[in-house]
C-alpha cells in the first residue's frame, strides 16, 4: 500500500482524488488546542467547466489553489484537520474560475461528511449533545443541525393505531406548553407511537383527530393513570376502547397516603421519631414477604427483632396508622389476587379510623371504580412506559435540559430506533 493509500484509509477519506506527499503532516495550535494537521491536495481533470459547461480543452487551464481547513474526526484523541489545497481552473470560454469539488465535504462547509456521520451515529448513544460536540470538536448547535439533517423527522402513520395503548406523561423541556408532555405506546410491544408536546385535553383532542376513524375505532384498551381528562378524551376519540387504570398508580395512590400518615404521626411522636423514619420501607413491604423467622439485632430497639415485630411495634403506637396500614395492605392484596369483588367489599367496610389522607385516596379510587375493574380483568399496565420514561429521564440528564421540544422529541425517537437515517 502506498503512503497515499495509507493516509486515505487511516483518515477514512473516501475521495481518491486527494493526494498526500511527504509533507502530509504537521502539528498546529488551533483555537489554543494542539491539533493534528493533515495536508492534502485535491487535483483531477474535470470533465467540463463548472460554470459554462464547456467540455474540457486547452482553454480551461489550471489557476492556482484554494485552501480550506476541514474538521475531520479526532485522531488518537487529538483534534484533527485536513488542510486541503483544491485545484482551481480558469475557463477562457466564459472568463470565470472554479474550484474542484470533493465528496468529503459539502460546499461551503468546513466539517467533513464522515464527521457528520459519526455525530449522527453518536445520537443513538447515551451521550449528551455537549459530549458529542466535544468529541467531534464542533459546536453544540452543529450537533443539533447534523442530527436534524440526518434523521427523517418521525411522523406516525395516521391511518393505524395499535389495539392496546398506554398513555403517560412526563416532565418535559421548559419551553413545552403546559410543562407536561404526553407519550403513548403500543401496550403489547412497548414501541412508542408518538410524543406530543402538551398533554392538555384540547391539544390531545386535536392531535388524535388526525388519526383516521378506522384507526381510532380499532383501539380496544387504553391504560392510563388517574388523570381524569384522559377519560373524556378516550371516550370521544376511541369509542370502542376500554379504559384501564394502571395498577401501579392505584398502589401508588395508597402508598403515598400511608407514607403521609406515617410522617404525620412521626412528627408528633418525638420518642419514636427515629424508628418511624428508619423503618418506613417495612410498612410498605408486601405482607407475603415479611420475615417472621429471623431475629436481627436493631440498635434503635437495643434487642433482636424480626421484621414483623418492628411492624407491629410501629402500628400499635397509633390506631390511625394501624387502620391505614391495614387498609393499604388489604387493597394491595385485592390487586395482587385480581379480586375485584373483595376490593368492593373492602371499600364499603372501611375502618373509620383511617387517616384523612387515606380517606381521600379511597374517594379517588371510588371515583374511578368503573375503570379499575378493567385493571383486574386485563393484564396491561404502564410498566412498559415506565421503562421508556426512565430512558427519557436519562436523555434529559444527558441533554442538560433540551431547550427545544423538537430536538428533545427527535432525540428520544432516535434512541428508540424510531427515527431512521435519511437514505
Ligand atoms: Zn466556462
Amino acid at each position: 500500500m502506498s503512503l497515499n493509500d495509507c493516509i486515505i484509509n487511516l483518515l477514512n477519506l473516501k475521495d481518491e482524488n486527494i493526494k498526500f506527499d511527504d509533507n502530509f503532516y504537521s502539528e498546529e495550535t488551533i483555537d489554543h488546542v494542539e491539533s493534528k494537521m493533515f495536508h492534502g491536495i485535491l487535483s483531477y481533470t474535470p470533465d467540463a467547466c463548472y460554470n459554462c459547461g464547456h467540455v474540457m480543452d486547452n482553454n480551461i487551464i489550471k489557476h492556482g489553489f484554494k485552501t480550506s481547513t476541514i474538521k475531520i474526526p479526532k485522531v488518537s484523541g487529538f483534534n484533527a484537520y485536513l488542510k486541503l489545497k483544491k485545484q482551481r481552473y480558469y475557463c477562457k470560454h466564459c472568463n470565470s474560475t472554479f474550484t474542484l469539488k470533493t465528496n468529503i465535504v459539502n460546499k461551503n462547509c468546513y466539517i467533513s461528511n464522515n464527521t457528520k456521520v459519526s455525530i449522527a451515529l453518536s445520537a443513538k448513544d447515551k451521550l449528551s449533545e455537549k459530549d458529542i460536540a466535544k468529541n467531534h470538536n464542533v459546536s453544540h448547535s452543529t450537533v443539533n443541525r447534523v442530527i436534524d439533517s440526518f434523521y427523517q423527522h418521525y411522523k406516525p402513520k395516521f391511518n393505524y393505531l395499535p389495539k392496546h395503548l398506554c398513555f403517560d406523561e412526563f416532565k418535559s423541556v421548559k419551553s413545552a406548553d403546559g410543562a407536561m408532555s404526553f407519550i403513548f405506546c403500543d401496550a403489547d410491544t412497548g414501541q412508542i407511537v408518538d410524543i406530543v408536546e402538551d398533554r392538555r385535553l384540547h391539544v390531545l383532542n386535536n392531535y388524535f383527530m388526525k388519526y383516521s376513524k378506522a384507526a381510532r375505532n380499532a383501539v380496544r384498551t387504553v391504560v392510563i393513570d388517574m388523570y381524569s381528562p384522559y377519560i373524556s378524551l378516550i371516550k370521544s376519540i376511541f369509542p370502542k376502547a376500554k379504559i384501564i387504570i394502571d395498577k401501579f398508580h392505584i398502589i401508588q395512590l395508597f402508598s403515598r397516603a400511608l407514607n403521609k400518615t406515617r410522617i404525620k404521626i412521626m412528627n408528633k411522636d418525638k420518642k419514636n421519631y427515629n424508628k418511624f423514619k428508619k423503618y418506613w420501607k417495612l410498612l410498605l413491604k408486601d405482607t407475603s414477604s415479611i420475615n417472621y423467622t429471623t431475629y436481627n439485632y436493631h440498635r434503635s430497639f437495643k434487642k433482636p427483632m424480626r421484621e414483623i415485630d418492628i411492624i407491629n411495634y410501629l402500628i400499635d403506637l397509633d390506631p390511625e396508622l394501624k387502620a391505614t396500614y391495614e387498609l393499604y395492605h388489604d387493597i394491595r392484596y385485592c390487586i395482587k389476587h385480581k379480586d375485584f369483588s373483595l376490593l368492593n367489599r373492602t371499600l364499603s367496610n372501611v375502618n373509620n379510623l383511617i387517616s384523612d389522607y387515606m380517606k381521600t385516596s379511597v374517594k379517588t379510587l371510588q371515583k374511578y371504580i368503573g375503570y379499575i375493574e378493567n385493571s383486574f380483568i386485563y393484564d396491561y399496565t404502564n410498566g412498559i412506559l415506565e421503562g421508556i420514561n426512565n430512558k427519557i429521564k436519562v436523555i434529559k440528564r444527558i441533554a442538560f435540559g433540551y431547550r427545544s421540544f423538537y430536538h428533545f422529541r427527535n432525540r428520544i425517537l432516535i434512541t428508540q430506533n424510531l427515527a431512521t437515517l435519511k437514505a
